[in-house]
């Protein structure tokens, strides 16, 4: 079990150091919220605030989210577990970070929680990974053994379906959406400004929440996550309505890694899956 004391303690430690040294000028990490089991992204910016960072179990969101929210060629520090890091690796595959301005605190972390009900968070609905990828520090032991379970079991109750059972499953949960964008916004990929659906020169989709618009919305985040998602499960975690996002967002993941070979954000040296053609990629998807 990750002893969250001693990775608060480390975090402090280390902001303080990157920021009384000038290495970097922000440092994204987690401070207090409403009560301790709401902590909220936090940044850093004076080493005096580093010891308003805190860390616990509840401490979920993806921090890879708020890196493309400076200016290019901020110098950042940003703490990271495992999905979080591979969502940094996907932005430094996108070019939207640059290593040289990024450093990477990597957290090894088990026995996380869930801020909306205290429970455990479910491995199977993330990419289950205790360690980060990618890291300048770790900020305390790699934790051993393999993944308990598949990343892609969950998806096992889509499978058993009929395409039109399917379909029923989605028009369902879809029509519940209440267009907050929450699953947009807690989500390290969707840092286009404008986002699609807030353009109105074209208007692409319908902002209501009818149905149509709503599947408007969903259907292409979905597409334009397609190879991108890193399974942390954050937007799940963020919809008020309790949308199983990440199923759809699990599938596609699957479909990238079967016809492609590739898991989004685990080796930063390659190319993202959309973006990278080789003459033995699968063209089932064309038919
Ligand atoms: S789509 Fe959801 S699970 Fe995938 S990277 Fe974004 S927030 Fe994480
Ligand atoms: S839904 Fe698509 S356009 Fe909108 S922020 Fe996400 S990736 Fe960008
Ligand atoms: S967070 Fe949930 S309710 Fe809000 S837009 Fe996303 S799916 Fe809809």
């Amino acid at each position: 079990m990750t002893d969250m004391k001693e990775i608060e303690k480390r975090l402090r430690e280390e902001a303080k150091k990157l920021l009384e040294s000038g290495r970097v000028s922000v440092v994204l990490a987690y401070g207090k919220g409403c009560d301790e089991r709401h902590p909220m992204p936090f940044a850093a910016m004076k080493p005096e605030e580093a010891d308003e960072i805190v860390f616990n179990e509840y401490c979920t969101p993806n921090l890879a989210r708020y890196l493309t929210k400076y200016p290019a060629g901020t110098k950042m520090a940003v703490a990271v577990k495992g999905c979080d890091s591979r969502a940094v690796v996907v932005l430094l595959q996108e070019g939207k970070v640059n290593r040289e301005d990024i450093v990477i605190l990597g957290i090894p972390a088990a026995g996380m929680k869930e801020q909306k009900t205290g429970k455990d968070v479910d491995a199977s609905l993330t990419c289950g990974l205790a360690n980060p990828v990618l890291y300048d520090v770790l900020l305390g032991q790699e934790i051993k053994g393999a993944a308990a379970e598949s990343p892609y079991g969950i998806i096992s109750k889509l499978d058993a379906m009929s395409g039109d059972e399917r379909w029923e499953f989605w028009k369902k949960e879809l029509a519940r959406c209440i267009r907050c964008y929450a699953c947009r916004k807690a989500c390290p990929m969707c840092y286009c400004d404008p986002c699609f659906i807030d353009q109105t020169k074209p208007q692409w989709g319908d902002k209501t929440p009818t149905f149509d618009g709503n599947l408007m919305y969903h259907l292409t985040r979905f597409y334009h996550l397609a190879g991108r998602c890193v399974d942390c499960g954050e937007c799940t975690r963020a919809c008020p309505v309790d949308i199983p996002l990440n199923l759809f967002h699990k599938y596609m993941a699957r479909e990238c890694e079967e016809m492609f070979g590739q898991k989004a954000g685990m080796d930063p040296s390659q190319k993202p899956a959309m973006v990278d053609f080789k003459v033995e990629d699968s063209d089932t998807w064309l038919e």
